[in-house]
């Protein structure tokens, strides 16, 4: 009797999925973590190769450490995290060190880690669970459905390879603050919506192993106080990651020159910190921080956008990576729901509700931070709020918990001012 090998099991199409998710960073890992972990066939399409570099301050607050031990990543020290107990904040001559709040919402630490082992970290773990990540794939555009002009997949270049087509149901737009493939689905960045800008680099310092963020408020240009902030962020590797970003909120937004503010700001540091040109490890560099809803509809046509796609980063504190990861979640359960209602008209009014879960989550929140950088871009508010919050340390525990987002829902009379503020803003999706 001839033996048959038992039938292999049945491959997906190479070029075929349920969901396509365009860009690897944490916004495109997280939403291909929990799309395949629940059962969906997920191409995830980088164009880079991990390991690689993205321009950040490598600071995680405790909301980012949240949605980390949520996708069951260890995050001890022995496996390379840095942690770090709360925020230091220096300013008006004055330096308050404020810890983490106690919630039961969120841990009571933070972390540091370089994007360059953060972001593989994510996109190995959305491998795990199933997803299928091709690196090295730069999606030059969509495939539209020639009638409804909806989107039906993308068009993908491989490194020194020729253009491909992939197809899917859907596909989420996760390619960051640029986001191309929005652009090409008619979906701009909003001039009425906040854009930060941030330049950073790493210095050898004896303060790498800080377990405070260290958060400078005193940004000075000539006799005029910036809105925004630097931050010294120990590496925990030798290395201190140092940076300064600003709103465009000001008048200085456009006719900055970050290097040398930078440069300005650092010499006036103690010589011993060694934030010298001489221990500068790496280029400086900078990006934009896309704020407070800065692109929307977050769904159009068969395209939702996560994390800077979406414009998600918080406009209180310039903190991206916990939006990027949350929102990526929240759109992976959406999609997920929707894809089980079978095709048509039903999976399509999930979809859509889509842009309202992300407006319940974060709408209110964003209406505060949008008006909190008008404030602060007003010339002598900054001066005003600086001096005397800081000689206040209660406010600025406050301020702490409205600035990172960290509260509970029914927690204490902070928490509960916080939520309810935010709850009052008016919610725009
Ligand atoms: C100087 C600076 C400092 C910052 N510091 C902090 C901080 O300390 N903490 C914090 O929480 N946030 C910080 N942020 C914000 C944070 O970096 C972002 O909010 C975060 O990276 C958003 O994640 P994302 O996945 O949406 O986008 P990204 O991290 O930008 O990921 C997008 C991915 O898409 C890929 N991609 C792009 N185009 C294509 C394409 N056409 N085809 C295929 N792939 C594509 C890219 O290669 C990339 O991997 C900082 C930002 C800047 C500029």
């Amino acid at each position: 009797m001839t033996e048959h090998a038992p039938p292999a099991p049945e491959q997906p199409p190479a070029d075929e999925a349920d969901v396509i998710v365009v860009g690897a960073g944490p916004a495109g890992a997280t939403t291909a973590f929990y799309l395949a972990q629940s059962g969906l066939d997920v191409l995830l399409l980088e164009k880079s190769r991990f390991p690689r570099e993205k321009v950040c301050g490598d600071g995680l607050t405790p909301r980012a450490v949240k949605s980390l031990i949520g996708m069951g990543i260890s995050v001890s020290e022995q496996d390379g995290w840095v942690r770090n107990k709360g925020l230091r904040v220096i300013g008006a001559g004055q330096r308050l060190e404020l810890a983490w709040p106690e919630l039961s919402s969120y841990p009571g630490f933070g972390l540091v880690r370089t994007r360059h082992d953060l972001d593989e970290a994510l996109a190995r773990r959305a491998q795990q669970a199933g997803a299928r990540l091709i690196e090295g794939i730069t999606v030059t555009g969509p495939v539209r459905h020639e009638r409804t002009g909806r989107i039906t997949g993308v068009v993908g270049r491989p490194d020194g390879g020729e253009d491909r087509r992939y197809s899917a149901r859907v596909v989420v737009a996760a390619d960051g603050n640029s986001s191309r493939l929005s652009v090409s689905m008619g979906l701009r960045k909003r001039d009425d919506r906040p854009l930060g800008v941030a330049v950073r680099t790493y210095y050898k310092s004896p303060r790498h192993n800080d377990d405070y963020l260290e958060s400078w408020l005193d940004l000075w240009d000539g006799d005029r106080l910036l809105p925004g902030y630097g931050w010294i962020f120990g590496m925990g590797d030798g290395t201190s990651n140092i940076g300064l970003g600003l709103l465009n909120t000001s008048a200085a937004f456009g006719h900055t020159d970050y290097h040398a503010l930078l440069r300005k700001w650092l010499k006036a540091m103690p010589a011993e910190w060694g934030f010298t040109e001489e221990n500068r490890t790496a280029p400086i560099r900078g990006a934009a921080l896309p704020m407070g809803f800065n692109r929307t509809p977050h769904y159009h046509q068969g395209l939702l956008l996560a994390g800077d796609a979406g414009g998600l980063v918080n406009p209180f504190n310039g903190e991206g990576i916990a939006y990027a990861m949350e929102s990526g979640e929240i759109l992976a359960r959406t999609i997920t729901q929707a894809l089980a209602r079978g095709r048509g008209a039903e999976t399509e009014r999930v979809l859509a509700g889509y842009p309202h879960a992300l407006s319940q989550e974060y709408g209110g929140y964003y209406t505060l931070g949008r008006a909190f950088v008008k404030l602060i871009g007003k010339p002598g508010f900054m001066r005003f709020a600086t001096k005397h919050g800081m000689s206040r340390p209660a406010l600025m525990r406050f301020a702490l918990k409205l600035l990172a987002n960290l509260t509970d829902p029914g927690g204490d009379a902070t928490d509960r001012l916080v939520n309810g503020l935010s709850r009052l803003a008016p919610n725009p999706e």
